[in-house]
């Protein structure tokens, strides 16, 4: 066992593929390059922007970088639907209110939802990404286990190029290649973006207007019903069992109202009796619960991910006047907004960790001083996680090392 282990990691070690990279990395380019202008790009497209790409090794360790540990979804909600975005999003609604009303007029989604993804996929154009989308596809597309998808993803951001939608200089985003307002995958754009200002091009970089409409575009293409909620938070019976949620286990409404689920603010859903209803349950049946509709299936499209449309409905809900969740989340710990994870950042500095910006993006460095204090203080479990409880202490801690400094001076 021990000594297949070892063979393993030698054929598997980096030296021996480093000694073959070099040229299968141009042949592959050759390929690409017959592949691409058959499809329609132009030589000088190719040779322009993929041509003279390195293959960036630090875009390969995030493809196969497996998380340290699954995020409670009270951390991830806590982030993303925190009192700075609902503020944020509601200056949006205010300053895009009438291309907001054309949007909803062409595509049947309101604003509060379009805002919703907006704040949730890039922070309201804040946060686009940094890395060059050619450089990381062409490096995706010739290394790595996923090559086929990614090399379609290319072809279809050298054709935004080439169509003159967006510079290439002005394609920057995630490591795996989405981008823009939206934060589209290419093959996304080709399909959803629209030139909703008129200027003749699609640009989900550069027009507001552009990337709000192709988000109701794309929402408006996945299902959505103009008028309909997304879903509520709802109170359960103790007699109904958890088995009976999940996403894809639809029942018709009145099933879940026959069985005594009713929506926690005492409201009713005036939705027909026989409307396709899943029930929710992201942290188990002693957390928040949800009946949701259709709605709730086309944000969920998006991305793929359940605490994910959660976040976007939740966000969408607040920007309409609602509250949090009337059901606790089921944790003595809670998670974070971004100002508490900021606040939390300068406790850490000021206890002499070098976690560098204070930018409210806990990574490895803010994880392993969190550690540390954790150990410290006596907190378990000691991990990395940034929670309410570490938080506290931490303030509390700095509060009594300056109560007793200003006592000794
Ligand atoms: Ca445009």
């Amino acid at each position: 066992m021990a000594l297949y282990q070892l063979l393993l990691g030698l054929l598997l070690s980096v030296p021996a593929q480093a000694l073959a990279w070099v040229p299968a990395f141009d042949q592959c380019l050759d390929r690409l390059r017959t592949r691409a202008l058959s499809e329609g790009i132009t030589a000088a497209t190719f040779d322009t922007h993929v041509r003279p790409v390195q293959a960036d090794e630090s875009v390969l360790a995030l493809l196969d970088a497996q998380p340290e540990f699954t995020t409670p979804i009270w951390d991830y909600l806590a982030g993303l639907v925190d009192q700075e975005r609902v503020d944020d999003g509601r200056e949006m609604l205010r300053r895009h209110a009438d291309t907001l009303a054309q949007v909803e007029a062409e595509y049947g989604v309101d604003p509060e939802t379009v805002v919703a993804v907006w704040g949730v996929e890039s922070d309201f154009g804040n946060t686009f990404g940094k890395r060059s989308l050619l450089t990381s596809l062409t490096t995706l597309s010739c290394r790595g286990r996923r090559q086929s998808f990614f090399r379609g993803e290319l072809l279809d951001a050298l054709r935004i190029v080439q169509s003159g939608d967006v510079a290439a200089d002005r394609l920057v985003g995630s490591w795996a290649g989405a981008f823009g307002h939206t934060q589209f995958m290419p093959s996304t754009y080709r399909r959803i973006a629209v030139d909703f200002d008129g200027d003749g091009r699609r640009d989900l970089v550069g027009s507001i207007p552009d990337a709000l409409a192709s988000t109701a575009n794309y929402l408006e293409r996945s299902g959505w019903r103009s008028g309909e909620p997304w879903g509520f938070e709802v109170r359960l019976p103790e007699d109904l069992g958890t088995r009976v949620s999940g996403r894809t286990s639809r029942r018709p409404l009145s099933y879940w109202q026959q069985h005594g689920i009713t929506r926690v603010d005492g409201g009713q859903i005036d939705l027909p009796a026989s409307t396709p209803t899943a029930l929710l349950l992201p942290a188990g049946r002693e957390g928040p619960a949800f009946l949701v509709f259709k709605n709730f299936d086309a944000i969920y499209s998006y991305n793929a991910a359940e605490s994910y449309a959660l976040a976007i409905a939740h966000l969408s809900d607040r920007l309409r006047g609602q509250g949090g969740f009337a059901t606790e989340w089921p944790t003595a710990d809670p998670g974070l907004s971004r100002q508490d994870r900021r606040e939390l950042q300068m406790l850490l500095l000021a206890r002499g960790h070098d976690i560098g910006q204070v930018d409210g993006i806990i990574g490895a460095a803010s994880r392993a001083a969190i550690k540390q204090e954790k150990q410290r203080l006596g907190i378990t479990p000691a991990d990395g996680r940034a929670g309410r409880r570490v938080l506290e202490e931490l303030r509390a801690d700095v509060g009594g090392a300056h109560a007793e400094s200003r006592t000794t001076h």
